[in-house]
């Protein structure tokens, strides 16, 4: 059951590689944002900041360390 909690990317530096689910434009993320992060294409939101880790609102494609 505590399998789950592993696969949570833990809050610290790393940057994912997100795909916006309107518009499927390709754009990196921060994993930690402080504001919200909107789609450089069709403006949709991507990223809002959920107390110091990002909640992710498009496909995550790859992650970088
Ligand atoms: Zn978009």
């Amino acid at each position: 059951m505590s399998k789950w909690m592993d696969l949570i990317p833990r809050p610290r530096s790393k940057f994912l590689r997100v795909k916006c689910f309107d518009c499927g434009n390709e754009q990196s993320v921060f994993s930690n944002v402080a504001t919200i992060v909107k789609c450089n294409v069709c403006d949709a939101v991507l990223a809002e900041p959920t107390g110091g880790r990002s909640r992710i609102r498009g496909e995550i494609i790859n992650i970088y360390e």
